[in-house]
């Protein structure tokens, strides 16, 4: 007779040492070897051959009366089955079957702890998903519970105050109408965050005109900027179409977070707004928005933990200035809706930058000339900035200030022309060519020369005009380069 793969060869079979089940068995169905694993596992022992295979798959193998005969083919199409033992008792297994018309092998991995980890991970995240789910209903029962009075007050508050009160009520109300605002945007982030939480938030596709939305959004921090002093400056590129299709309110929410930002944690110096058009595909726009100031700045550390929900750089932090620490977790998510990135550059004690691109699309038939880039005028000229807002009216040449901002935009710069970003990259030599826009002429033709390489994006030659522009702001301005 011919010699079995697996003979039972005594204590030193090698499929003995197998992890997995493996039986050999005739053309009827007939067991003629189990290894080790199988013999226990199955409870038969030493017993199993001459088993047939329809004891062991009785739900699967109809074999009853003999009405039909085994093939193996029908266990070839089964990859996963419930295995019996002796005693009646099953378990669940992923198998395979091999044969050659001579030879029948059939090989089984018990699979009840990889599905009892399945089934328990189904249930976990049943679980977390209807804790999720009570939790944004209780946020959003609460929150509509607190909206209602608080406007309840404030409607009060401004009658009183259209009535006319005096004086010294005047002032009580105008703080009253002030906390009211604070916590009604203060309920709006907490609604929002459990929204996106839950992925319920939608991202609007409406027309809208992103020089008006700007506008409106630096209008809404104006008192507050001419209150603490400081001066804004809202640079834009003439080449952003006038009228895009996107979510306008969520993003002046997005403008409206970083630039209040920006004005609560500064107090001497200058906010600036940029935006540039990075990129046009067809009608896909992608703009990029940079908001700076001359704050209290972040620190490395404090950095990593700013986009995280609840995070505040300190807890002294909520006692001088309030907040919930929601903004920026919201502000990022948003920004990820629309396709973009948000990313921030600080200094402690200097001031930040926070940048984020949005993609958007164009209106179609709307151009780029319009009521738009007078609103912007107007607003840098009643800011006592020139016409177009540039920057070196901000910034007088020569001014550590100045330095310092050249110093900013080259570095930007370099990041940008290092990554290909060739866009921003332009963006930066055209930032820099205003700030050298009174220096001497050297200086201007070297920034000049510069602009004109990268917007070729010619790599060596921007970096040779990079490296120039750098010596001359190192020996004329002092500037240090890191
Ligand atoms: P909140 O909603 O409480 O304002 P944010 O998420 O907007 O919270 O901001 C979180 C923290 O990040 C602030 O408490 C502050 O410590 C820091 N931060 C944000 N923007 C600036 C900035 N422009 N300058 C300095 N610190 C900032």
């Amino acid at each position: 007779m011919e010699r079995l793969p697996f003979q039972y060869e005594g204590p030193s079979c090698p499929a003995d040492a197998a992890l997995e089940i493996i039986l050999q068995f005739d053309s009827s169905g007939t067991i003629r070897y189990g290894n080790r694993l199988a013999r226990e596992s199955l409870g038969y022992g030493d017993g199993l051959p001459g088993v047939s295979l329809s004891c062991l798959f009785p739900a699967d193998l109809h074999q009853e009366g003999g009405a039909a005969p085994f093939s193996a083919s029908q266990l070839q199409s089964m990859k996963q089955a419930m295995m019996y033992r002796k005693n009646g008792t099953c378990f669940p297994v992923h198998m395979s079957v091999y044969s050659n018309g001579q030879q029948n092998l059939l090989f089984a991995v018990n699979v009840a702890a990889q599905v009892e980890t399945e089934r328990k991970l189904a249930r976990m995240k049943e679980e977390a998903e209807d804790t999720l789910k009570v939790r944004n209903e209780f946020v959003a029962n609460v929150t509509h519970e607190l909206r209602t009075p608080v406007n309840g007050i404030k409607g009060h508050v401004t009658s009183l105050l259209d009535a006319g009160v005096a004086k010294e009520q005047k002032r009580t109300l105008d703080i009253i109408a002030r906390c009211c605002d604070n916590m009604s945007a203060i309920i709006n982030n907490i609604l929002d965050f459990s929204k996106l939480e839950a992925g319920k938030f939608t991202i609007e596709q409406k027309e809208f005109n992103v020089y008006e939305m700007v506008s409106h959004t630096v209008e809404t921090n104006i008192t507050a900027i001419d209150a603490k002093g400081l001066h804004i400056m809202v640079n834009m590129d003439k080449g952003i179409p006038e009228y895009l299709i996107g979510d306008e309110l969520r993003l002046t929410q997005i403008l409206n977070n970083l630039l209040s930002n920006a004005v609560k944690f500064t107090s001497v110096g200058y906010i600036s707004i940029e935006v540039t058009k990075t990129l046009q595909f067809d009608d896909e726009v992608e703009l990029f928005f940079v908001v700076s100031d001359t704050g209290i700045g972040i620190s490395q550390e404090e950095k990593d933990k700013l986009f995280k929900s609840f995070s505040q750089v300190d807890a002294s932090i909520t006692r001088k200035y309030g907040g919930t620490g929601l903004g920026l977790a919201i502000t990022k998510q948003l920004v990820e809706l629309m396709h973009g990135n948000i990313h921030l550059d600080s200094e402690k004690g200097k001031g930040s930058s926070f940048s984020f691109s949005v993609r958007l699309h164009q209106a179609q038939g709307k151009g780029t000339e319009g009521k738009g880039h007078e609103m912007l005028e107007y607003l840098n000229r009643s800011q006592g900035l020139a016409g177009n807002g540039s920057l070196e009216e901000i910034f007088q040449f020569g001014t550590p200030e100045n330095g310092e901002e050249i110093r900013s935009k080259m570095e930007k710069l370099i990041l940008c022309m290092e990554v290909g970003a060739w866009d921003k990259a332009e963006a930066f030599t055209h930032n820099l060519k205003s700030l050298v826009g009174q220096g001497p002429k050297d200086m201007k033709r070297a920034a000049f020369r510069l602009e004109m390489n990268v917007r070729k994006e010619d790599l060596s030659k921007s970096m040779e005009q990079y490296n120039n522009l750098k010596s001359l702001l190192e020996g004329q301005l002092g500037i240090v380069f890191e």
